[in-house]
């Protein structure tokens, strides 16, 4: 006897390479074509007579063929003409025909056509619609309940995909189908079962407005599932290293002390309650695995020092880890800066230098000597040893893949402790659904005295007036950003375009010193221009995105994106992060290709109206969705079965109720439900 379990090999005339193709669609067993759930439906229920027919309405009709005509042109055409009983007429539309279908099609047959009504020169009209000749016996169109419509892959169409859920679903009718939640829900939603049934075959008196909008319970019943399954992958994963052992700092005050009296500013509430949150971690021999997120300027940097000193206290080394050149070096000189007085030794990586440089900080790296280490991507290959790393700080951690971070946290005798920091503000919805695993601190307040950037939207045709403004700015001494984002195809021409931008600026602020930085210049230059511009010799730095996260030079006050209806508002914000830096007003032109569409305008607007970066971020989830946000991070968010954490914010509390209890349930249960609902081979979680 079949069984859901089966594998989908095991259906008859579906042949190894349509199972390889099905897996790729994380579709394996009968029990995943059952959960593979159709995007749409269309509705052959009814007849709809030509009389109610509106444009653009996919309905099910039938009538009689008055006429068949064919049109000689280079584009052959065949016309049918029909009415229906109550002399309504439309046309069919065929641009490709054979023969044979000619010859079916006889004056006084009766069809059924299910297909969109369009308006032509006449009238109503279908275009190559779905259709059935009934008075030549060919079976009725007419169905008793929805026609499911289902996802795709190449190679596989939607006649043999029905099919075979079909079949699956005849499984599934004899089949048990453990329902994990079943007694979590009380009766309160529908079972399992009742609800997959219902969405692959929705009765017709079904409410199709509620499915359409996913708000029908049979669907709720599977989207709590589903989300609750992936926060239990994740809770499963953090359980996992809580159960692991690591070094517990024994807290002591000495050098956060000094450190305090060294800084020129006082803590905000917030920064000082997040460094308690992270002090209470590293107290426990419980590895800390803790998401740092703060706006843009909230000071996270200093949050990330107060943490890297208790590890010196504890005589540990603290590594942090940067995703690009430019930042490591950055970090370098805000941590010497702060370390330096508390006499504390820095070792620093990169990709960029040379073998003597290298040897040289790889021992102190290896002594033990240098507590902090500092680097890019550099710090995790084979060549770097630590002596006793303990605490491991990742910023701009979307940027790195799982698999580089946990190379690092490898680098470690046992599981150190991390502190992952984010440059983007992430939304609740968000950091429930993909970041469970992780326990968060947030820095939601700004220091003092912030004056809020304003933004201005300005149409690209109105450039040169810019360039009196850019005069103006940097004879007040103060400094401006130039962001090309450049929208050309292929490198050579994104280059040629930034050039003509560069050389544009550079003829017409011939006074001034404008500097061009791009992804083709080696790190050296990189780093001797950032250098030039934190000191104040350059007046206009004109770059690609490349100063897009991190960068600190509080005396520039202006900054000025090209062609910024092309970006995410989350990026745009951290872009209008890196003025505003100072006490000085800041201002930030973002420059639109006129003419711009209403989504681009309001885009605009919710960035000119807002400088919170919680807002923003949130208002980017709902235009651009969850990808746009994690990054590079693959967690599985972006692409669930039928849940959908923008759509769904609303069940999330419950699923994650459910999923906290399913915590407690049996570990087959659990594996069984994740590996229902999660395909592991597309989905990397945090591990460690
Ligand atoms: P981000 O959170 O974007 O990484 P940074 O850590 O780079 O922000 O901090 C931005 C600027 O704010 C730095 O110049 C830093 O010295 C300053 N800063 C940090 N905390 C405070 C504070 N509590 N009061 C005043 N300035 C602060
Ligand atoms: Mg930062």
């Amino acid at each position: 006897m079949p069984s859901i379990s089966d594998p989908i090999i095991s259906i008859k005339g579906l042949g190894k390479k349509t199972s390889d193709r099905l897996n790729q669609l994380g579709i394996h067993t009968l029990e995943h074509l059952v959960f593979h759930l159709p995007t749409r439906y269309q509705d052959k229920t009814s007849i709809t007579p030509l009389s109610d027919a509106g444009i653009h309405d996919e309905i099910l009709i039938e009538a009689t063929i008055d006429r068949i005509e064919v049109i000689p042109s280079r584009q052959r055409q065949l016309l049918c003409y029909l009415s229906d009983n109550q002399n309504h007429r439309i046309l069919l539309r065929f641009f490709h025909f054979n023969q044979y279908q000619k010859q079916a099609l006889i004056r006084g047959e009766t069809m059924q056509c299910f297909g969109e009504i369009k308006i032509g020169r006449k009238g109503l009209e279908m275009h190559h619609p779905e259709y059935r000749i009934i008075t030549q016996n060919q079976s009725p169109l007419l169905e008793p309940t929805l026609t499911p419509i289902y996802p795709l892959c190449s190679g596989i169409s939607q006649n043999k995909i029905k099919q075979w859920v079909n079949y699956s679903l005849e499984v599934l009718k004899i089949s048990k189908l453990d329902d994990y939640f079943e007694k979590i829900t009380q009766q309160s939603m529908p079972s399992l079962k009742s609800s997959l049934m219902l969405l692959h075959h929705p009765e017709k008196d079904e409410d199709l407005s509620k499915i359409e909008s996913f708000k029908h319970i049979s669907q709720q019943r599977l989207i709590i599932e589903e989300l609750a399954t992936h926060r239990l992958s994740l809770l499963k994963t953090k359980k996992a290293r809580k159960g692991k052992k690591t070094n517990a700092f024994i807290l002591n005050n000495t050098l956060s002390d000094k450190l305090l009296n060294s800084i020129d500013f006082n803590l905000t509430n917030a920064q000082s309650r997040c460094i308690k949150e992270i002090n209470d971690d590293l107290a426990s021999s419980e590895p800390m695995l803790r998401l740092l997120q703060g706006d843009v300027g909230s000071g996270k940097t200093i949050v990330a020092v107060f943490a890297l000193i208790q590890a010196v206290e504890n005589n540990f080394q603290a590594a942090i880890m940067a995703p690009t050149e430019i930042l490591a070096r950055q970090h370098l000189q805000n941590f010497t800066q702060y370390l330096e007085s508390l006499n504390i030794q820095i070792a620093y990586l990169s990709g960029s230098q040379n073998t003597q440089e290298r040897r040289e900080q790889l021992s102190l790296i290896e002594s033990g000597k240098a507590k902090v280490v500092i680097g890019t991507h550099a710090l995790f290959q084979d060549s770097v040893n630590f002596k006793d790393l303990s605490l491991v700080i990742i910023d701009e951690q979307h940027k790195f893949g799982v698999h580089q971070r946990l190379s690092l946290t490898k680098k470690a005798n046992n599981t150190p402790h991390q502190l992952v920091m984010t440059a983007t503000p992430i939304p609740r919805s968000l950091t429930m659904s993909a970041y469970a695993d992780l326990d968060t601190s947030i820095i939601d307040e700004l220091p003092p005295g912030r004056q809020a950037v304003e933004t201005i939207a300005l149409s690209n045709l109105r450039r040169d007036e810019l360039i009196s403004k850019m005069r103006k700015i940097s004879n007040e001494g103060r400094q401006i950003y130039w962001v090309c984002t450049l929208i050309e195809e292929s490198e050579a021409l994104r280059a040629e375009s930034a050039e003509k931008t560069f050389k544009y600026l550079k003829d017409h602020l011939k006074d001034l010193t404008v500097v061009m930085i791009h992804g083709r210049l080696t790190k050296v230059e990189k780093e001797s221009i950032m250098k030039d511009f934190e000191n104040g010799r350059i007046n206009l730095l004109v770059a690609t995105t490349v100063i897009e996260v991190g960068v600190n030079v509080p005396n520039a006050s202006l900054m000025i994106v090209e062609n910024a209806e092309r970006l995410g508002l989350a990026q745009l914000h951290q872009l209008r992060g890196r003025v505003g830096r100072g006490s000085e007003k800041s201002i930030c032109i973002l420059m639109y290709q006129s003419p711009l569409s209403d989504y681009a305008k309001e885009r605009l607007d919710i960035l000119r109206q807002s400088n919170d970066g919680f807002m923003i971020a949130q208002k980017d989830l709902e235009l651009r969705g969850p990808g746009e946000i994690l990054g590079t991070q693959q967690t599985g968010i972006a692409s669930m079965k039928i849940a959908n954490i923008v759509r769904d914010a609303y069940l999330l509390k419950e699923a994650g109720y459910y999923s906290s209890k399913m915590l407690e349930a049996r570990l087959e249960s659990q594996n069984a439900l994740i590996n229902r609902w999660i395909d592991e081979e597309k989905t990397h979680y945090f591990d460690a």
